[in-house]
């Protein structure tokens, strides 16, 4: 019964990134980013990065940011519109792994 050497095999401990405050296409600042449950199809924990330059053009993630953008985050009046975009926008987000 002696110890098992199982260096460099599949457990080979993940890289984990913690809230990276830059987008990790353009390297400029992230308004929001998720690192999700699921993982992507090469094995990694899929990241959502939302970023108002890279992703002002997609559909969810330009509603989300032109919420933000107009206040929406401080409104409490606006927090159901808010989830419905942010989930949208994650949806959107999935959608693009493969989910
Ligand atoms: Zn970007």
């Amino acid at each position: 019964m002696g110890a098992r050497a199982e260096r460099g095999g599949a457990d080979a401990p993940r890289r984990t990134h913690r809230q990276p405050a830059s987008c990790s296409r353009c390297g400029g600042e992230l308004i929001a980013s998720h690192i999700m449950t699921q993982d992507d199809a090469a094995g990694r924990p899929i990241h959502l990065q939302m970023c108002s330059s890279c992703d002002a053009e997609k559909p969810a993630a330009g509603a989300l940011l032109r919420w933000f953008a107009t206040d929406g985050g401080r409104d409490s009046s606006r927090a159901e519109e808010g989830v419905r975009l942010l989930l949208e926008w994650t949806k959107a987000g999935m959608a693009e792994h493969g989910w």
